[in-house]
């Protein structure tokens, strides 16, 4: 019903009649003036992610949510109830087809828009975003191939507006303790970082919604991820997301500031997690359609990466067996460890000798002045408050225009391991090089990562 007033309006435009409220939109794109002290805001894909955003911004004063595209009625009119439960207006809803959100994008009046799509629209809708002179927040994944990568950092150069990587684990409470107490040299000189995405999604890559009986469906008539994300787990082989691992340890390691990852090699063990869920659950079986399916992906992968400055990373990716959720980071200097899977560490002339102590006293004590400002708001966002931190640091830094903590030539070095890492598994493990996506700019860059207590 919007949306047709939406084309009568764009009629008129194109057939000559001024139309004010448009003018105002294109000559404000064209010239993003900061700072704002309210936002404009529109959602590319309002699935669970995106949902999760749009609380987060409903629950400011300082952002209007007017538009979101999203061609999964479901989805739709899940997010139409956030904003009727709050009593908000609605937004306009582009829904018509996967490519509706050009339209949005080009009919509406926005300062900021977030992108919680499925991995193959990422970098088609952060390019499209970038080049109406919108501040862009894109959510996680990892890339297809080098070029899309290089894609988006051109796009970025050529607008005057920034890309903010949305990888909400670089504001975890522990990661920006340990953080804290890297920069204060607690853990002497960085040798050796790991990190991963250890999560069991057989829940997710197989899940036929609420009501559905959660049975082994994945594809079209399947919800949420299991729709998109599960055909990605038949016909690649690498490290599929490799940011919530990478994020943290990029930050710990200055990577694009002063240091920069050089080349990577990558072994995947053989696939069986996911058939054998199919076959083991009470709704698949031998017989059922989905137990002929060859799964491409290794259960684990496991990539190494050599930084430029001397110290080396393990990435692991582990989402078909089952286990506990844990992203295994671990963090080692000259002086000392930590582990966040046995939630301890160990520092030499502080810890008592070849001993473990626990985290938890250190994490308090140094808990990031980020964390200690605004835990209070925090309280109850999703992933244990780090979503409230994340969201909060995309809108301050769109208010300003301000390049962000995480930018496009993080997003591209970090979405870069999946490409790198399948082409490694292809050669054998060779290894393969890292393309400095900076230019040469990583040579003098410094880490603005939450050198702030502000945001
Ligand atoms: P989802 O399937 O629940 O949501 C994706 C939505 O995008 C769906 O509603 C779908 O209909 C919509 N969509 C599909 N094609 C579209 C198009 N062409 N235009 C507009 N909308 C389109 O998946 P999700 O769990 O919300 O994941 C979305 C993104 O967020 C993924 O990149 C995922 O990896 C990421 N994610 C990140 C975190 C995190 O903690 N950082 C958590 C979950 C998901």
């Amino acid at each position: 019903m919007k949306r047709r007033s939406f084309i009568q309006v764009s009629s008129l435009a194109g057939a000559g009649v001024a139309i004010p409220g448009i003018q105002a939109a294109q000559s404000r794109k064209a010239t993003r003036k900061a700072p704002r002290s309210r936002l404009n805001v529109a959602i590319l894909g309002s699935g669970l992610r995106g949902q999760s955003h749009i609380g987060l911004l409903l629950d400011r004063d300082d952002c209007d949510v007017i538009a979101i595209a999203d061609p999964d009625q479901v989805m739709v009119d899940r997010t139409l109830q956030m904003f009727r439960k709050r009593g908000i207006s609605a937004p306009r809803v582009y829904q018509d087809g996967d490519e509706d959100y050009l339209n949005l994008l080009d009919k509406e009046d926005l300062d900021l828009v977030i992108i919680a799509s499925p991995w193959r629209w990422h970098t088609e809708m952060s390019i499209a975003a970038l080049e109406k002179n919108c501040y862009v927040g894109v959510e996680v994944c990892g890339a297809f191939s080098i070029d899309e990568c290089w894609e988006l950092v051109r796009a970025q150069e050529r607008s005057n507006t920034h890309l903010f990587f949305l990888e909400n684990v670089c504001y975890r409470r522990d990661v920006m303790a340990i953080l804290n107490m890297v920069r204060q040299g607690l853990f002497g000189e960085l040798l050796h970082l790991e990190g991963g995405y250890q999560h069991d999604l057989r829940g997710v890559k197989f899940n036929d919604g609420p009501g559905g009986g959660s049975g082994v469906k994945f594809g079209d008539d399947a919800f949420s991820e299991a729709k998109w994300r599960t055909i990605h787990s038949v016909h690649r082989n690498g490290d599929l997301y490799p940011t919530h691992g990478i994020g943290p340890v990029a930050m710990y390691a200055d990577i694009n500031r002063k240091n920069r990852f050089t080349h990577l090699t990558s072994m995947a063990s053989k696939a069986r997690g996911l058939h054998n869920y199919i076959v083991d659950h009470p709704m698949g079986g031998e017989n059922h359609p989905n137990a002929d399916i060859e799964f491409k992906l290794g259960d684990l992968v496991t990539t190494m990466i050599r930084c430029n400055n001397g110290e080396t990373v393990v990435l692991h990716h582990d989402t078909n067996l089952p286990r506990p959720y844990s992203l295994g980071f671990r963090v080692q200097g000259t002086k000392g460890l930590w582990m966040d899977v046995n939630k301890s560490l160990h520092i030499e002339g502080m810890s008592p000798p070849h001993r473990w102590e626990e985290a938890k006293p250190y994490l308090e004590k140094y808990d990031h002045p980020l964390w200690k400002r605004h835990a209070n708001k925090a309280e109850g966002a999703g992933h244990g408050g780090m979503d409230w931190f994340l969201v909060n640091s995309l809108v301050e830094h769109a208010m300003r225009n301000e390049r962000p903590p995480m930018d496009v030539y993080d997003a591209a070095t970090w979405l870069a391991i999946t490409p790198l890492s399948e082409a490694s598994i292809a050669g054998g493990s060779m290894p393969v090089t890292f393309p400095d996506f900076t230019r040469g700019r990583w040579t003098t860059a410094a880490n603005t990562f939450a050198t702030s207590d502000a945001y």
